[in-house]
């Protein structure tokens, strides 16, 4: 991905609330936490919520990511905030012109190596555009993000318009070379130091016209419609985890790659089970009798039968147990099942019952209590 003419503007790293020397992974945290709390379904209604979880993702897209971070953090010693007076038009320097991400992506092209347009050759062709990253929602049941499954998202997104395939021409017509730009896209606006250029007002910038425009489309060559991705999620996804799904975004331009899509996965809850990386949690209420004295419990698993889980006496309340092996198994190593012992109080006693703690608490001598000094 090149640079965006937004990295110029925006401070990714205090959208996310840290610093710019965080580690990759305070970083993830830092996104996770507020997807969790922006995200739409926690936020029903609410624009500014939405807003800022687009914002925040934009953000993670960004500096969650190795490579683009380092380019980003090249980009901002460059930019507005780093010196060279900034590349946008300043106060009273009266040069009405506009920089476009193309020729801003050409210019940083050049400071990294990529190569720029600029200087090689009079008509090359507005050139291929890579297409938008998308980002789309997936709801997941517990099941399925604990073993993976292969299902597909639905989104509405632009993609090659099918009357025309992308050409923007009626069929049986093609478009033509634009008179105005002579195909390049682009018109140039000598300003000092920098070439920038401007789009083609005639052509839009595609360096092509079409006489005969495609009714579908209107000559645009895309068109917005439903679309759905198939998607293979591995097992042990996290709820609000983003995954990239390399090519299956936007459709390029002018042959360019396709974007990419994200596909941010919302796991259901299940009733038994709870979820902590590739542990599975349980909590199970055992009685006091069973706790003082130590038993047998019999604890569910999620797939396959159920453990049986000695419990030595004197088992504190809230007492969590290890059961090796049965927690969520990726590719990257299997998790265990971590079983929560809650000592459960009776609301309702039957006479035999009140009888029996009445008994008990007059045998008891010592208070628990004795340590508070009250
Ligand atoms: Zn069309
Ligand atoms: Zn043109």
């Amino acid at each position: 991905m090149a640079p965006q003419r937004e990295w110029f503007e925006k401070d990714y790293y205090k959208t996310l609330g840290v610093s710019d020397t965080a580690s990759a992974k305070e970083i993830t945290r830092a996104y996770r936490k507020l997807a969790r709390e922006l995200h739409p379904d926690a936020n029903p209604g609410d624009a500014s919520a939405e807003e800022r979880f687009k914002e925040v993702s934009a953000a993670y897209d960004v500096v969650g990511d190795d490579a683009k971070r380092k380019e980003y953090d090249e980009v901002r010693k460059l930019g507005p905030m780093g010196g060279m007076g900034g590349f946008g038009p300043g106060p009273g320097d009266g040069a009405n012109f506009t920089y476009t991400a193309t020729d801003l992506n050409d210019l940083l092209g050049g400071l990294f190596g990529r190569g720029g347009r600029r200087g090689q050759g009079p008509s090359r062709g507005p050139g291929p555009q890579r297409g938008d990253d998308l980002e789309a929602e997936l709801h997941l049941s517990f099941l399925d993000a604990v073993h993976g499954v292969e299902t597909s998202v639905n989104l509405v997104s632009e993609a090659a318009c099918s009357t025309c395939h992308g050409s923007g021409a009626k069929p049986g017509t093609s478009p033509t070379v634009c008179p105005r730009c002579n195909g390049r896209g682009v018109l140039d606006d000598n300003q000092g130091f920098f070439s920038f250029s401007s789009p083609c007002p005639n052509c839009a910038g595609r360096g092509t016209v079409v006489s005969d425009p495609c009714p579908t489309c209107h000559g645009r060559g895309v068109e917005r419609r439903p679309r759905q991705v198939k998607v293979r999620i591995p097992a042990g996804v996290d709820d609000g985890q983003r995954i990239r799904l390399k090519g299956r975004g936007g459709p390029g331009r002018n042959g360019g790659p396709a974007g990419d899509l994200y596909v941010v996965t919302h796991v259901a809850a299940d009733p038994l089970f709870g979820r902590d990386g590739r542990n599975l949690t349980i909590t199970v209420p055992v009685t006091f009798p069973e706790a003082a004295l130590g038993t047998k419990i019999k604890v569910p698993t999620l797939e396959g039968d159920p453990v049986t889980l000695k419990l030595p006496a004197g088992t504190k309340s809230g007492r969590v147990f290890r059961v090796k092996g049965r927690g969520v198994q990726t590719k990257r190593g299997g998790g265990d099942l971590l079983v929560t012992v809650e000592v459960a109080v009776p609301q309702k006693l039957s006479a035999d019952e009140r009888r029996a703690v009445e008994a008990l608490a007059e045998a008891t001598t010592a208070s628990p209590r004795a340590h508070l000094g009250v």
